[in-house]
């Protein structure tokens, strides 16, 4: 059985991660999605509200698990007997961060591999930092993000009558 780890902050979840989901459903068993505390990234929406609106936008997929983490990634992949974690890929400018990160894990457990896996194009300029400030300004991002996730951003931002 092969176990990926694809661990991120998902604040919130775009088209874009579903994307990389279903790539790396084709390569492994079993996908976890893993929430990333991340306090330094100040999310819109906490870990649990992150985590949900995950599980709503996967519920169509199988061997497909949804967690919460906080601590050391590699520790967390051998505790769920993970062999990968997972990545995206957009362009030159994820490649230097990601590098360092993939280099350091395996660093830290040579066993562990990081894949990375490359977006359909019409996905390399969505992130979630633009969905939260389109929706903030109560622009449509019904393109880009999971049913869920639109009704919980018109929550947060309700639209000015
Ligand atoms: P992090 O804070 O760990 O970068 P993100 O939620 O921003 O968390 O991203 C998680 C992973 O998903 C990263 O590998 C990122 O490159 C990838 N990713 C984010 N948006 C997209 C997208 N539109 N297309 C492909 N990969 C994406």
């Amino acid at each position: 059985m092969k176990i990926a780890i694809y661990p991120g902050t998902f604040d919130p979840i775009t088209n874009g991660h579903l994307d990389i989901l279903e790539r790396a459903l084709k390569l492994f068993d079993k996908v976890i999605i893993t929430v990333a505390k991340n306090p330094s990234k100040q999310p819109l929406f906490s870990q649990e509200e992150r985590r949900s609106l995950i599980r709503s936008a996967v519920k169509r997929y199988k061997n497909v698990e949804v967690d919460l983490f906080d601590g050391l990634l590699v520790e967390y992949a051998r505790k769920k007997k993970a062999t990968s974690l997972v990545r995206g890929l957009r362009a030159i400018s994820d490649f230097e961060y990601e590098l360092q990160m993939a280099l350091m894990n395996r660093k830290l457990d040579s066993t562990l591999e990081t894949v990375f896996l490359m977006p359909n194009e019409k996905y390399t300029y969505l992130n979630s930092s633009i969905i939260r400030e389109i929706a903030r300004l109560g622009g449509d991002v019904r393109d880009f993000v999971p049913e869920a996730v639109l009704k919980a951003l018109t929550g947060k931002h309700p639209r000015k009558p």
